[in-house]
C-alpha cells in the first residue's frame, strides 16, 4: 500500500524525468530503473478519486461477472458445463441454448462496461494520452504504428491458409452433426468464441489426463526440468466451488517469490494445458533475482511472461511431451500420431485469428465507445474468424460477454506477441542446448536453467525487445 502511495508521488515522478533527461547518468542499470519506475508510475499519476472511481466500476463489473450463473431450460449452470456441452453435444438445440446461455452476461455488462470505457478515456486524456488505449500501450513500451503493421502482415499472411483450414473444419462439423457446412452457426465450434479447436479429429488426449492427476504430475514435470513449484504448491486455490472466480490465474504477491496460482481444475487436456500455462507464469515470477530493487522484480514484459506460460501450455498437445511425461506405448501413440499435430497447427491458426478480433475491437472501442459495438464485434468475427452472426442478434450485446475487455483491458495483443516469443524461445532451445526434434521437453533440467538464465532472473532489467533478441538472436 504504501508503495501504492509512492506511485502517486509527483516530485518523485518529475524527479525521474529530470534524472533520465541528464545526459550525465550513464549507469544502464540506474537508467533502466528510473525508466520502469516512471512507466509504472505513470498511471498512478490520476487524481485519487479518479483511481478510486475506476477501481470501483471495475469492482462491480467482476462482482457480476463472478455471480452470474447462466441458465439453460431454467436451470443453473457453470460455466465449466457450457463448454462440455459445446465440446461433446450433438444435441443441437442444445448446442443452441448452451451457447445463447453463456451469451446472457452481456446485457448485464453492456452499460456499465461503456462507461467504465469512457471513464478510463477521460482519465488518460487528463494525463496526456488520447485515449485509455493508447495509454497503456505507451506504458506498456509498445509503439502502437509498428504493432499494427505487424498485425496487418500477420493478418494477411495467415489469411490464405486460415481460409483452407476453416473450409476443411466445417467439412469435418458438418459431418459430425449431419448438416450442411452452409449451416453453420457459432454454436457447432467447439466453444462460446471460436478460440478452440473443436474436437473433430477423432483425437482425445482426454484419456490421458483423466488417468492422472493433474496436480501431481504438474509438480513432477517442472520439477523434472529443474524449476519445481513445490515452495508455491499448498498456497494455491485448485478446484471448483460455488461463487468462485471460475478462470484461471497466477499472481506474484509481493515480488517475493511468493506466488499464488488460481484453477478450477478438471483431469482433462484444456486444464492441463492451462495448468501448465499459469504454472509457467509461476515459475517466472518464483526465478526472479530477489537482488533487482523492487521496480525491476517483475516479468520483462506481459508478453514475455505469456510467451514462457504458451511455451508450457503448448505441451499439452505435443506427442513426444505426452509421450515421455505419461509413459505411453505403442498403440496409444499411433493413435494420436499425426492427428495431434494438425489439431495443434489448427489451434494455432485459430487462436491467432481470434486475438485479431479481440485486438482491433479493443483499439476501436477505445477510439469510440458510442459506436454500435454489437455490429462492430460481428463484422470482426466475420472478416477474422470467417463465422458469421446468427440471426436476431442485433439488439444483444455478445461484445460485452468477453470478460478481458472489462478485467483485463489493453492485454490481448501480449498473447500474440507471445505465441511469437514463445516460438522464438523454443527455437533459441532448440539451438542452444543443442536438442533434436522432436524433442519431449521433459526430465532436462537444463531448460530451466536456459530459462533461469537468458530469461526469468533478469527481471525487468532489460527492456523486452532487448532481452528476447539477446536470448534467442531476434525480436518478437
Ligand atoms: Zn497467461
Amino acid at each position: 500500500m504504501a508503495y501504492r502511495l509512492k506511485l502517486g508521488n509527483q516530485e518523485l515522478f518529475e524527479e525521474l524525468g529530470k534524472f533520465l533527461s541528464d545526459a550525465g547518468v550513464q549507469d544502464i542499470r540506474l537508467r533502466r530503473w528510473a525508466q520502469v519506475l516512471r512507466l509504472e508510475m505513470a498511471p498512478h499519476r490520476l487524481p485519487e478519486e479518479v483511481i478510486a472511481n475506476l477501481v470501483s466500476r471495475e469492482k462491480k463489473l467482476e462482482a457480476n461477472v463472478i455471480a452470474f450463473r447462466p441458465e439453460i431450460d431454467g436451470e443453473r449452470v457453470t460455466a465449466n458445463r457450457i463448454a462440455e456441452i459445446l465440446r461433446t453435444s450433438g444435441d443441437m438445440e442444445l448446442r443452441r441454448a448452451a451457447w445463447e446461455a453463456s451469451k446472457e452476461l452481456g446485457p448485464l455488462l453492456a452499460d456499465e462496461l461503456r462507461e467504465l470505457v469512457r471513464a478510463r478515456n477521460l482519465a488518460a486524456r487528463s494525463v496526456g494520452f488520447p485515449d485509455y488505449y493508447r495509454m497503456n500501450l505507451e506504458l506498456q513500451e509498445i509503439d502502437e504504428a509498428r504493432l499494427f503493421s505487424s498485425l496487418g502482415r500477420f493478418a494477411s499472411l495467415s489469411e490464405e491458409a486460415f481460409r483452407r483450414m476453416k473450409a476443411r473444419l466445417d467439412r469435418l462439423l458438418a459431418d459430425r452433426f449431419g448438416i450442411e457446412a452452409i449451416d453453420l452457426e457459432p454454436w457447432h465450434y467447439g466453444d462460446p468464441f471460436f478460440q478452440e479447436v473443436p474436437p473433430v479429429f477423432g483425437v482425445d488426449a482426454d484419456p490421458i489426463f483423466a488417468a492422472h492427476s493433474t496436480l501431481e504430475w504438474v509438480k513432477t514435470y517442472f520439477a523434472g526440468i529443474g524449476l519445481s513449484i513445490e515452495p508455491i504448491l499448498e498456497k494455491g486455490d485448485y478446484f471448483e466451488r460455488e461463487g468462485k472466480d471460475p478462470h484461471a490465474f497466477c499472481l506474484d504477491v509481493n515480488r517475493e517469490g511468493e506466488v499464488r496460482v488460481l484453477l478450477n481444475l478438471k483431469d482433462n487436456t484444456y486444464w492441463a494445458g492451462t495448468a501448465l500455462h499459469e504454472f509457467g507464469h509461476a515459475v517466472y515470477d518464483m526465478n526472479i533475482d530477489r537482488t533487482l530493487p523492487f521496480a525491476l522484480r517483475r516479468p520483462a514484459h506481459i508478453s514475455t511472461t505469456e510467451a514462457v506460460a504458451m511455451f508450457f501450455g503448448r505441451l499439452a498437445r505435443n506427442l513426444e511431451w505426452l509421450a515421455a511425461m505419461f509413459k505411453l506405448r505403442g498403440k496409444k501413440i499411433r493413435e494420436l500420431e499425426g492427428k495431434l499435430l494438425e489439431e495443434q497447427r489448427m489451434q494455432m491458426a485459430i487462436t491467432g485469428r481470434w486475438t485479431l478480433v479481440m485486438i482491433h475491437f479493443e483499439r476501436g472501442l477505445y477510439r469510440d465507445p458510442d459506436q454500435n459495438q454489437q455490429n462492430r464485434w460481428w463484422d470482426l468475427v466475420q472478416r477474422f474468424q470467417l463465422i458469421r452472426c446468427p440471426k436476431g442478434r442485433a439488439s444483444a450485446h455478445d461484445w460485452a460477454t468477453k470478460l478481458h475487455i472489462a478485467t483485463a483491458p489493453v492485454y490481448y495483443h501480449n498473447y500474440l506477441l507471445g505465441e511469437w516469443t514463445a516460438s522464438q524461445f523454443h527455437d533459441a532451445m532448440l539451438r542452444d542446448l543443442k536438442l533434436e526434434e522432436p524433442e519431449a521437453w521433459v526430465d532436462r533440467p537444463e531448460i530451466g536453467e536456459w530459462f533461469r538464465d537468458n530469461v526469468f532472473r533478469h527481471g525487468s532489467l532489460w527492456e523486452f525487445n532487448e532481452l528476447v533478441r539477446n536470448a534467442t538472436g531476434g525480436i518478437p
